[in-house]
């Protein structure tokens, strides 16, 4: 599997302080701020600081310290986002999987009763 990252994505411009975000948490490796559209009372996006597009890329790529901080990033924003009563974490993934951003990301997304995972 090739994987072709494109630094112009509006991960990257985020990334980059091209565009604003509403940061939630931050570490050295990973960044986690509130979707724009918001699914559910809570819906954090968190994004690995490195060039990957996809949960498999990150996975197979990142280094124990990227794959490490990114993990850590969801427990803190699991924390800050008080989601105790449970939450869905999602990675849309290329075409199938409907991923419309090409830069790695994990929805977290809780605050409410979910429906279930998949409609069709
Ligand atoms: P995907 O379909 O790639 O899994 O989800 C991309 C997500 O990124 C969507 O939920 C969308 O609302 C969010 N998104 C797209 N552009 C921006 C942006 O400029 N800022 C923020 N905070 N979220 C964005």
């Amino acid at each position: 599997m090739e994987y072709d990252y494109d630094d112009q994505n509006i991960f990257a411009k985020i990334l980059r302080g091209e565009i604003p975000n509403k940061t939630v948490y931050e570490n050295d490796h990973a960044l986690a701020f509130h979707d724009i559209q918001p699914q559910a009372p809570v819906h954090v996006l968190i994004i690995p600081k490195g060039p990957y597009v996809s949960l498999d890329h990150f996975a197979r790529d990142a280094s124990p310290d990227e794959q490490a901080g990114f993990m850590q990033a969801v427990a803190e924003v699991c924390r800050l986002t008080n989601v105790d009563d449970g939450f869905r974490a999602i990675s849309n993934t290329r075409t199938h999987g409907v991923q419309d951003v090409p830069h790695y990301h994990m929805h977290i997304i809780g605050g409410r009763q979910l429906g279930r995972m998949l409609q069709d």
